[in-house]
């Protein structure tokens, strides 16, 4: 039997005609200068990528020195890092949306944490303080839109205010600078709309667009020529082949194919939202550090209102260790029209990509319903959980959270905005992780997980890449 599938098998390769292949010096269009029209379209940082691009060696090029799973803030900045100590190395970014920063990092307040809110010691409260100063110079530098236009955290009573000197001691250890607690009549002269018992004020906050210097970073890298982004690419196999290198194999984000594959010598990931899996696709613990996710709402000043605030005005944290409550942030966001956002709120959501509230997907849903530390979470919470939920679907409880400090606010001044999603770890006991969080030495040291990234993450980011480029360098023996 088997002898005649061999002898047809012959039979039909000597019967098919032999052609002499014939290839094209380029494929249509290769070369061609983006027009100034389309230009107009992606913006000039984008449109260069596009002229620019050597297919020689960004198409097909497949194996890599690095390749890092993620290209939201924290992956990029990661990338920019490594090649800036090891310009030899080749590296690629992988991300499973069609652009970068298109998850947290382009969804969020935009604004430049001073370190205020972090336990003095830990990496969060260091690299969020190096972080900012990296943050402003790399704005100034690349002529990003960037302003130091401060912040006043306020306590609406003398209990508050107890948690305005918590944070100005807590800040202080960590190195901020400038920071002075103020009375309510310097408010009332700083922010007219703001009626308030105290505050903490912090010159050093600022404001920026992070999906813009995502962008920024993704084009230096691009124009290095070591760095292939390879967009559209959702990493879902993760094989240590032979000759000890890792074989890293996905498609397009939610299709089952083309197959796409590349192999790389160490692996970092990066995943925000889903690092979890990511983690249990390497073969690291994804029992442990499981994400939660909270969709952030906001609204917005509408234009003839958007000067109501001049500076970031922050209530003191609500506690539960989720995000610092709904705030007032002048923005520098030239695609949402420089608008004052109002938000976000912080509700569970039932997907891990929940931008809407009755987007669900069940996995995510039964996730969390197989998290014994959201579980503690939400029982220990249950009263913000359900006030959050709420908020969400009810303008006037949103609102109510902001008239506390800005009386004057009302429904009219305000239109709805946009959303994002917020990937937070929770201990066991329920308790919001309060630092940054690494996985290493994963698939027999060839891979390093990033497991906890949330805010200030985008504020700490070229400082994260600093961290992780140092673990990278032990874990890998890079010299
Ligand atoms: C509402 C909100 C407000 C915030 N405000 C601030 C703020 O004002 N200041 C601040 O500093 N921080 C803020 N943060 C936090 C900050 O946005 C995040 O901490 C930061 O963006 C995390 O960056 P990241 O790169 O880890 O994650 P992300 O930006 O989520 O990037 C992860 C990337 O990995 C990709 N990915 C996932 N799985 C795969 C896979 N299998 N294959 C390929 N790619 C994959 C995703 O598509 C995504 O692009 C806020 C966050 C939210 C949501």
């Amino acid at each position: 039997m088997l002898a005649r599938k061999l002898i047809f098998s012959r039979q039909l390769s000597t019967s098919l005609p032999r052609f002499q292949v014939k290839l094209f010096d380029k494929l249509p269009g290769e070369g061609r200068q983006v027009s100034k029209g389309v230009q107009d379209l992606l913006g000039p940082l984008r449109a260069e990528n596009f002229s620019n691009a050597d297919p020689s060696k960004t198409v097909g090029y497949d194996h890599f020195d690095v390749a890092i799973v993620g290209g939201g803030i924290v992956g990029l900045a990661t990338a920019r890092e490594i090649l800036k100590r090891h310009p030899h190395l080749k590296l690629t970014v992988l991300e499973k949306e069609a652009d970068v920063a298109g998850q947290q990092t382009g969804h969020n307040s935009g604004v430049i944490h001073a370190g205020l809110y972090y336990e003095p010691g830990s990496q969060m409260a260091h690299t969020c303080v190096r972080g900012a100063d990296l943050m402003y110079q790399y704005c100034e530098d690349n002529n990003l839109p960037v302003e130091r236009c401060g912040k006043l955290v306020v306590a609406c009573n003398e209990k508050e205010h107890a948690q305005v000197e918590k944070l100005y001691r807590q800040g202080t250890a960590n190195g901020v600078k400038g920071l002075k607690i103020i009375n309510s009549d310097e408010i009332t002269e700083l922010e007219p709309n703001v009626k308030a018992y105290s505050a903490l004020l912090s010159p050093n906050t600022g404001i920026v667009n992070y999906w813009l210097v995502s962008q920024c970073i993704a084009k230096e890298l691009r124009k290095s020529g070591r760095v292939d982004i390879k967009t559209s690419f959702e990493a879902k196999k993760f094989e240590k082949t032979s000759d000890n290198k890792v074989r890293i194999s996905g498609s397009e984000k939610i299709m089952d194919g083309p197959q796409l594959q590349v192999t790389a010598k160490h692996v970092i990931t990066c995943g925000g939202l889903y690092s979890d899996r990511l983690a249990g696709l390497t073969g690291g613990n994804d029992k442990k550090h499981r994400i939660v996710s909270f969709r952030g709402t906001y609204y917005q000043l509408k234009p003839e209102y958007r000067t109501l605030v001049k500076r970031n005005i922050y209530p003191v944290p609500s506690g539960g260790g989720i995000p610092v409550g709904v705030h007032f942030t002048p923005t520098v966001d030239v695609r949402r029209g420089h608008q004052t956002i109002v938000g976000p709120g912080a509700c569970i959501t039932f997907s891990r990509e929940g931008y809407r509230f009755f987007d669900i997907k069940i996995r995510d849903v039964w996730d969390n319903v197989m998290n014994s530390a959201f579980w503690a979470f939400a029982l220990k919470n249950f009263n913000l959980s359900m006030g959050e939920l709420y908020r969400d679907l009810n303008k006037n409880a949103f609102l109510r959270s902001g008239q506390k400090y800005v009386p004057g606010l009302t429904g009219e001044m305000v239109e709805p905005s946009f959303a994002g999603v917020m990937a937070q770890v929770f201990e066991k006991g329920g308790v919001a992780a309060g630092d940054f969080i690494v996985e290493r030495k994963v698939m027999d040291g060839l891979i390093l997980n990033v497991r906890n990234a949330p805010s200030p993450a985008c504020t700490a980011s070229l400082a994260i890449g600093e961290m992780i480029t140092d673990t990278a360098e032990q874990d890998f023996n890079w010299k």
